[in-house]
């Protein structure tokens, strides 16, 4: 990845709004491409990474519950380094 990851979504307080949804949804794909996996950790308010769960599971959390906010480097997800810091 040669661009930054757009995190800035994963304050949103309110998960309806056009920015969150997008937001889970490059973060869905993000996952997709980087874990070969049929089920991915959980990065919601609730699982905090601690289940893996199928990946429509996940995206149905992060739209019902939000994004976990402190899960700042995806490092669950394939990502490795921090080229991007969330104010
Ligand atoms: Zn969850």
């Amino acid at each position: 990845m040669d661009f930054p990851l757009y995190k800035e979504w994963m304050g949103e307080s309110n998960t309806l709004t056009d920015v969150y949804v997008k937001g889970v949804s490059e973060f869905m794909k993000y996952a997709k491409k980087n874990v070969q996996s049929e089920r991915i950790a959980c990065p919601c308010t609730q699982c905090r990474n601690g289940k893996r769960l199928e990946l429509d599971d996940v995206e149905l959390h992060l739209l019902r519950w939000g994004m976990w906010v402190n899960y700042k480097v995806w490092n669950f997800h394939g990502e490795r380094e921090v080229p991007f810091v969330l104010e």
